[in-house]
C-alpha cells in the first residue's frame, strides 16, 4: 500500500511558486493575493491564515482583509470592486462560508475572472467544462488530479467515482478526471446522498474520490482491492485526549479501508496541503497572465 505524500507534494510545488516569484518580482512585480474573511468562524480563520502565511514565505504581496460578521452585502461588493481594480492584485478570494445574510454567490460573481483563483466564479466554471485550458479550476480538485498524477496513478481508462457533486469539490473533481488528456480520460460517475447502494457504486472505482463531509463514513466494503482512494474529507471530532479538544479525520476510515488499497491518502496530511499549493500556483498564474 503507497501512502500519497500530500504535504510533500505540495511542498515541491510550493518550492516552485517561490522560485517563480522571485523572478516576477524581479521582473517589475510580485505576484498578489487577496484574502477576504467576513466574521469569526474559527476554522475559516485558521484557512486564511495559513494562506498569508503561504502568500508571505513565498514572498508573494499579500493582503488580508478581515471583516466583522454585520458587513453588508454592499459593503463587501465594494471591496471586491476595490480589489478588482487594485493592480497589485492578481488574485481575489473570498472565504467560505460567509455570515448567512451574505449572498455568496452574488459576490463571486462581482469577482473579475482573471482574478478568480478559486476557480468560482461561472466564467471559469463553464470554461472547466468547455475544456478551455485558460480556465482557473478550484484548487480542491486540482491538487486531487495533481497528487494522482505525481503518484503515477493512470487515470486514462480508469473507472472513477467521486462521492460528493459540490462545486467546490465533487463537480469540478469529476469535470477534470473525464475531461481529456493527462490526467483525465476516466469514466466517472458522480455519486450523491440520493445515490442508491452507494457501496456498490464505490465498488466499481479503480480511482474513488470522497467529498461529503461525514466523517469515516467511506468503510472497506465501499472499497475493491487494489483501489485508489482519494479522502477529501476534513471533519472535526471531539477528542479529549487532544488540547484543541478535537482532532482531523476524513470522509474515509482509514485504518479499515488502507489495508485494501494500492494508494491512499491521509488525513491531515494529504489533499489538504494541495489546496493551499493550487491556490498559489493559480496566482502566479493570474499574474503571468495580467502583466507587471
Ligand atoms: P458539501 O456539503 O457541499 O457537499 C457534500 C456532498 O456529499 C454533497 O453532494 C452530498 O450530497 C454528499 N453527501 C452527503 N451525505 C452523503 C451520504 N450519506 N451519501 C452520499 N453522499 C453524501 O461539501 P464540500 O464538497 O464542500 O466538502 C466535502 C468535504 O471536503 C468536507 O469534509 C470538507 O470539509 C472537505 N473539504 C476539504 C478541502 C481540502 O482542502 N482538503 C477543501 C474543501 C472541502 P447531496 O448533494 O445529495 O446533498
Amino acid at each position: 500500500m503507497q501512502l500519497i505524500d500530500g504535504k510533500a507534494v505540495a511542498g515541491r510545488v510550493l518550492a516552485q511558486c517561490k522560485d517563480d516569484a522571485m523572478r516576477l518580482t524581479a521582473e517589475g512585480r510580485a505576484p498578489g493575493l487577496a484574502v477576504v474573511m467576513v466574521g469569526d468562524d474559527p476554522a475559516s480563520r485558521a484557512y486564511v491564515g495559513s494562506k498569508e502565511r503561504t502568500c508571505v514565505q513565498l514572498g508573494f504581496h499579500s493582503v488580508k482583509h478581515e471583516l466583522p460578521a454585520d458587513t453588508t452585502q454592499q459593503q463587501l461588493v465594494g471591496l471586491v470592486r476595490q480589489l478588482n481594480d487594485d493592480p497589485e492584485i492578481d488574485g481575489i478570494l473570498v472565504q467560505s462560508p460567509p455570515p448567512a445574510h451574505i449572498d455568496e454567490a452574488a459576490v463571486v460573481r462581482m469577482i473579475d475572472p482573471a482574478k478568480d483563483v478559486d476557480g468560482f466564479h461561472p466564467d471559469n466554471v463553464a470554461k472547466l467544462a468547455m475544456e478551455d485550458d485558460s480556465a482557473f479550476v478550484p484548487c480542491t480538485p486540482l491538487g486531487v488530479q495533481r497528487l494522482l498524477q505525481e503518484s503515477g496513478v493512470d487515470t486514462a481508462g480508469a473507472e472513477a467515482v467521486v462521492v460528493g457533486r459540490s462545486m467546490i469539490v465533487g463537480k469540478p473533481m469529476a469535470l477534470l478526471l473525464s475531461r481529456r488528456g493527462p490526467g483525465g480520460d476516466a469514466t466517472v460517475t458522480i455519486a450523491h446522498s440520493r445515490t442508491r447502494d452507494l457501496a456498490a457504486v464505490c465498488r466499481r472505482a479503480d480511482i474513488l474520490v470522497a467529498a461529503i463531509g461525514r466523517p469515516r463514513m467511506i468503510g472497506p466494503d465501499h472499497v475493491k482491492d487494489g483501489a485508489v482512494v482519494i479522502d477529501v474529507g476534513i471533519n472535526r471530532i471531539e477528542d479529549a485526549g487532544d488540547k484543541r479538544g478535537y482532532r482531523l479525520v476524513g470522509d474515509v476510515d482509514f485504518d479499515l479501508v488502507a489495508p485494501r488499497c494500492r494508494a491512499i491518502t491521509p488525513v491531515p496530511g494529504g489533499v489538504g496541503p494541495m489546496t493551499i499549493a493550487m491556490l498559489m500556483e493559480n496566482t502566479i498564474r493570474a499574474r503571468r497572465r495580467r502583466g507587471v
